[in-house]
């Protein structure tokens, strides 16, 4: 297939300085959870969005000195001769595919931790640490000025050494550089505080400097924030950011915009939609003949054509469309839209920076395993024989591993229960906000249909006597899992006794079945994630007087990972829901609950016509032990496997159950060492 002639110009080369880019597609720094910990895996991702088409490949925010040390936020750094070997990975997969790589220099200032280097954080004044640690930052003095200049000049050196052809002067998202631009944090009386001038000065002379040390060979570019604060959401304050970026115009080879409210900029679908920065972009390329390049979210073609055409962008930026498909570029390329993986807007990937560990997706099960286990977002091994396998379950996991089996060139037979295929999509897709979430089923039930070798059999309920019947060679339960009602969670550890009527206690399974509570109700969340809080809003929209508590010191503490914590909490502010934290519910009597405090051990009631409770999840196993026990007792039809995926193996996010479905597909038919299931990744040193 060829492409379509109206995505022709998302194709063309763009000129960036000295270099120039194979089109305009633009995977924008982005972390990894990986960073300078684990560069063979990084290496790796990163060259697999090159394979698929990124013109542009970036690293993830990249320290150039021990005094910017974001331990246990995994960044990357460029500190030594170990680093450029490090980099060189990356750089070397990215060029081998015809694309350009980035390194964003970064200097945190009072936003970093230093509590792995034990270095002091300095910044533009003295300041409290940004993110809450009880160590301050000092004032930089000039000399401290003219030390951060030479450590930024040499790792812009070290950068080239390493292979980048674009390095970055990090001017934006509340880091060093950004307290020096803003009138708020910048207080200094000496030249580099005061006026329009003085406070851009710092960020005029790294661009000069960095253009001076490597400009011969590598583009400088500048990641700029274009609105001055956070002001109503999605109306931007412009501020002073027009004159600074006019005054700076020209100096840089490319401008990477992005904005001050990074729970926009990085929104979750629920929030933010598609192309949702424009409003803030529009005024930037009339004041600059430099590329320009911004986020968005950006998954649909017609939406990209669209913003360079109407001269909001010359590149296509992306940071989660280009890890849930990193061959997005490719699939529109060669006319394959329908296939691309189109990013569902959960965050799931950003919590591994706030973990401290390798980034997932939830529609891309192979991102961070390129590497350690050799999977390929878009290639699989052929079958390793000519079983069958039979997949009882069509939610997330089952759908993945029918997909992925489908793709080996197994034969599947898929069973699901119900009139149609999802699971738990299906109905989480139905609740407020998540309707992206239907893109999870629609990419693999779109795959399964064009699949020969594939049959979904609708409407089947399996028993085991079906299931023996069927005789696969191998069976696969997916059939998931189900909301306790019994309060147990992670504070109650054993179930409540006095728990009811039972008609008048609810699961999250019952409200999206459709059985609503018929009057005020106390939700009571020990899960933490966003079941308790969305479910929240769907009744408070029907007008169902809603309590909201929580053992937790916020609502939905988890989704502080996902970057929607403060927009979550402002939403049950704004629908009136009433939040009780730190507490967690002992008994329900149909009139009122009783709810205790989770430090004192306090007891009060809330009146309440019912109660539900998002705590705990049980496996659907039951079929699993069935099996198990009809085949142990003997019979002439013995199954060469029967495994749990899934759910029903351990209720988890949804991309935890995609991944246990992709993983039981690339395994079966191969040797798989338990004791050692997957590579493991390890820095490099200065003296190898
Ligand atoms: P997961 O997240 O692990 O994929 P889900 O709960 O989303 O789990 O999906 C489980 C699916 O299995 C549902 O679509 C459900 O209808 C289906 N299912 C459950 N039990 C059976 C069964 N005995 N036979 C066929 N399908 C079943
Ligand atoms: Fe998109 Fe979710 Fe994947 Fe992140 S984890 S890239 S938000 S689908």
């Amino acid at each position: 297939m060829t492409r379509d002639s109206r995505y022709d110009v998302l194709f063309e080369p763009v000129k960036i300085g000295p270099v120039t880019a194979r089109n305009r597609f633009y995977q924008v720094p982005h972390c990894t959870g990986l960073g300078w910990l684990r560069p063979r895996m990084v290496a790796a991702l990163r060259g697999m969005k090159a394979e698929g088409g990124w013109g542009v490949v970036c690293t993830e925010y990249c320290s150039i000195h021990p005094a910017s040390d974001d331990l246990p936020h995994p960044y990357a750094s460029l500190w030594d001769q170990g680093d450029i070997r490090a980099h060189s990975l990356m750089t070397e997969q990215v060029h081998e595919h015809g694309s350009l790589a980035g390194a964003e220099l970064w200097v945190g200032g009072s936003r970093s931790t230093n509590l792995f280097s034990n270095e002091v954080a300095m910044d533009v004044a003295n300041m409290p640490n940004a993110i809450g640690i009880p160590y301050q930052a000092r004032a930089m003095d000039k000399s401290d000025i003219r030390e951060l200049r030479r450590w930024h000049r040499n790792a812009a050196l070290r950068a080239r050494d390493a292979g980048f052809d674009i390095v970055y002067v990090y001017a934006t998202h509340h880091y060093l550089l950004a307290h020096f631009l803003s009138a708020q944090t910048n207080s200094r009386s000496d030249e580099y505080g005061g006026s329009l001038e003085n406070r851009v000065r710092l960020v005029r002379e790294l661009i000069e400097e960095t253009r001076d040390a490597v400009g011969d060979r590598c583009a400088v570019a500048v990641r700029f924030a274009a609105d001055d604060s956070i002001g109503e959401d999605g109306q931007p304050v412009v501020g002073e950011r027009r004159d600074m970026l006019e005054m700076l115009a020209e100096l840089p080879d490319l401008w990477d915009i992005n904005i001050q409210d990074y729970s926009r900029e990085m929104g979750t679908s629920r929030f933010v939609n598609e192309a949702s920065l424009e409003a803030y972009m529009c005024w930037v390329k009339s004041v600059t003949s430099k590329p320009v390049v911004t986020v968005g979210r950006f998954t649909s073609p017609d939406t990209m054509v669209s913003q360079v055409k109407r001269g909001i962008v010359d590149f296509i930026g992306a940071a989660r469309p280009s890890i849930a498909d990193p061959f997005l570029p490719n699939k529109i390329e060669q006319g394959r839209i329908d296939e691309i993986r189109e990013c569902i807007g959960c965050n799931i990937c950003y919590t591994g920076d706030s973990t401290g560990t390798p980034i997932r997706c939830t529609q891309n099960p192979t991102i961070s395993e390129e590497w350690r286990r050799g999977w390929h977002p878009e290639k699989i091994a052929a079958r390793g024989s000519d079983s069958s396998v039979l997949v009882i379950g069509g939610g997330p996991a089952g759908l993945e591993a029918t997909r992925a089996l489908g793709r080996r060139g197994y034969h599947v037979m898929l069973a699901e229960a119900e009139h149609s295929l999802g699971g738990r999509i299906n109905r989480e897709s139905e609740l407020p906000g998540l309707g992206e979430w239907a893109r999870v089923r629609n990419y693999r039930v779109h795959e399964i249909r064009n699949m020969p070798n594939v049959d979904v059999y609708f409407d089947n309920r399996m028993d085991t006597e079906h299931v023996l019947a069927v005789e696969a060679n191998h069976i696969v339960i997916a059939t998931g899992a189900s909301w306790l009602a019994d309060g147990r969670g992670l504070y109650n550890q054993t179930p409540l006794d006095e728990l009811g009527p039972p008609q008048q206690v609810f699961t999250p399974d019952d409200i999206m079945a459709g059985r609503l509570p018929g009057g005020p109700t106390l939700i009571y969340d020990d899960d933490h994630y966003y079941l308790g809080n969305v479910i929240a809003e769907l009744l408070r929209r029907k007008n169902i007087p809603v309590t909201l508590v929580t053992p937790e010191t916020m609502v939905s503490a988890w989704s502080g990972k996902t970057g929607e914590q403060g927009r979550v909490q402002r939403r049950m502010l704004e629908l009136g829901v009433d939040i009780v934290t730190s507490h967690a519910l002992k008994a329900f009597d149909g009139q009122a609950a009783e709810i205790e405090c989770t430090y004192s051990g306090n007891r009060r009631r809330i009146e309440a016509a019912a109660v539900l409770s998002v705590t705990l999840r049980a496996p659907n196993d039951s079929l699993y032990h069935e099996l198990q026990q009809a085949i142990d007792s003997g019979g002439e039809y013995r199954p060469d496997s029967v495994t749990r995926i899934g759910d029903c193996l351990t209720p988890t996010i949804i991309a935890g159950a995609v991944f246990s479905g992709h993983r039981y597909a690339r395994e079966l038919d191969t040797e798989v060492d338990p004791d050692n299931r997957m590579k493991y990744d390890r820095i490099f040193y200065d003296d190898v």
